[in-house]
């Protein structure tokens, strides 16, 4: 990136403007705001392609803009690879104390969120979470930090005033992610946003420069530990896969299909799309398509390591169709609104993180999302499950012979031998 740190920084503030942090339906939502939050600020996306991704099918990088589809500029975001290390830390204020017992909570509720992506990874991401043990005192009321959810600068301001309180105690030396957690009484901090510096924007301690954070809020309560895996998939470079417009339907895209979309979804495995984009999967793994005919191809489950995970189809342009073959797993957990099967969705890079249009040419299923599921059923839902999965929880292909169409390909269920799928997918 050849723009300045001024430039950088001024443009994430006008990103961050941007982005409005959703809210779920009523009918959803506890007392606290129960968005998990945008990724709140941040430089431009725009950068040199992943060099391990030469797959035909990789859609290109937009020119401008935040999180999207496209190959990740691991100049900016973490490479979701190998061993990588958080420190967890509890800060409080002025005006805000923990109550007994409120650390060792949220200890023993985020310890739970690293195997997620050791399975979703196929054991290729470690997530080594450190969690401080004890609260560290920030000597300012949480006020100042109002506006840490749209403010580039002032979200920094805060994790610097975290890092800070608790540098006595910690060497940052040992760390790429900084996660800060409030007490709930702090009342400042609703939402959740990650903090992402392009280098020379981070924050400085300990000889390092820290680029990458989420700052927890209260919604931490609402969705459990997976906030922390959909706020670290941010720090790996992936998208907002609902809606950041408070009139739409905000999980209608994807439903529960997704960690990126619905993090209390039924089914919150990452798309094959996702894991190919996080270097989890190999191009070997993905049957690419750029040219019409028919071809038969058996994909193996997606929560299972090794073969063949998705067929990608490239459009054309900035898109691709993406089939997958959905069976219960570790994070794929059944039940009645898990429908195993052959998922089809489509993917663009017009589009960026949360819906934002950057305008492009691509024919909306139902408006400008980074990812939309094709609906096998299109308006039937599935009343017994959640107003944000029910529509899509009967999106997939279950029973041979059953097929979907869009863009000018067509998904055909042929065999299903064992947790395998044999698709047929013809390309016109
Ligand atoms: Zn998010």
């Amino acid at each position: 990136m050849s723009v300045s740190v001024r430039v950088r920084a001024a443009l994430a503030v006008v990103m961050a403007g941007a982005l409005v942090a959703p809210a779920l339906p009523a009918t959803a939502a506890p007392a606290a705001a129960p968005a998990e939050g945008p990724a709140a600020a941040g430089p431009a996306a725009a950068g040199p392609a992943r060099s391990t991704l030469v797959s035909p099918c990789q859609l290109p990088t937009p020119a401008t803009g935040w999180q999207h589809e496209g190959p990740t500029n691991y100049a900016t975001w973490l490479p979701p690879s190998g061993t990588v290390r958080g420190i967890v830390l509890f800060v409080d204020f002025t005006n805000a104390a923990p109550v007994a017992g409120e650390l060792a909570g949220r200890t023993s509720m985020f310890s739970a969120a690293p195997n997620v992506f050791t399975q979703a990874s196929y054991g290729a991401l470690n997530l080594q979470l450190t969690f401080d043990t004890a609260w560290r005192h920030i000597l300012q009321p949480h006020g100042n930090f109002a506006g840490y959810k749209s403010s580039f600068t002032t979200q920094r301001s805060y994790v610097a005033a975290a890092v800070a309180a608790a540098n006595a105690a910690i060497d940052f030396s040992s760390y790429q992610i900084v996660y800060v957690v409030p007490p709930k009484s702090a009342s400042t901090f609703d939402i959740s946003p990650t903090w992402i510096a392009a280098p020379g924007d981070g924050v400085t301690a300990d000889g390092v420069e820290l680029r990458h954070a989420v700052t927890f809020g209260q919604d931490v309560d609402y969705w459990g530990f997976k906030i922390l895996n959909h706020e670290t998939g941010h720090l790996f470079g992936l998208p907002d896969l609902y809606s950041y417009n408070n009139a739409d339907s905000i999980h209608r895209a994807v439903g529960g299909w997704d960690l990126m979309g619905l993090i209390s979804a039924s089914a919150p495995d990452l798309f094959a799309w996702h894991k190919w984009k996080a270097g989890w999967l190999t191009d070997s793994q993905i049957d690419c398509r750029t040219t019409t005919g028919s071809a038969s191809t058996v994909l193996t489950p997606l929560g299972t390591a090794g073969g063949t995970k998705a067929v990608v189809v490239h459009t054309g342009g900035n898109t691709a169709v993406v089939v997958e073959n959905r069976q219960v797993s570790t994070l794929d957990v059944a039940s009645g609104c898990f429908q195993a099967g052959v998922l089809v969705y489509r993917v663009t890079t017009a589009v960026f993180s949360g819906g934002a249009w950057s305008g492009g040419n691509v024919p909306p299923i139902g408006g400008p999302f980074p990812v939309e599921v094709v609906d096998r059923t299109p308006g039937s839902d599935v009343t017994t499950c959640s107003a944000e999965e029910k529509a899509l929880v009967n999106a997939t292909l279950t029973t041979i012979g059953h097929t979907v169409t869009y863009g000018g390909v067509t998904v055909q269920l042929t065999a299903t031998p064992g947790d395998n799928r044999e698709v047929s997918v013809t390309v016109v």
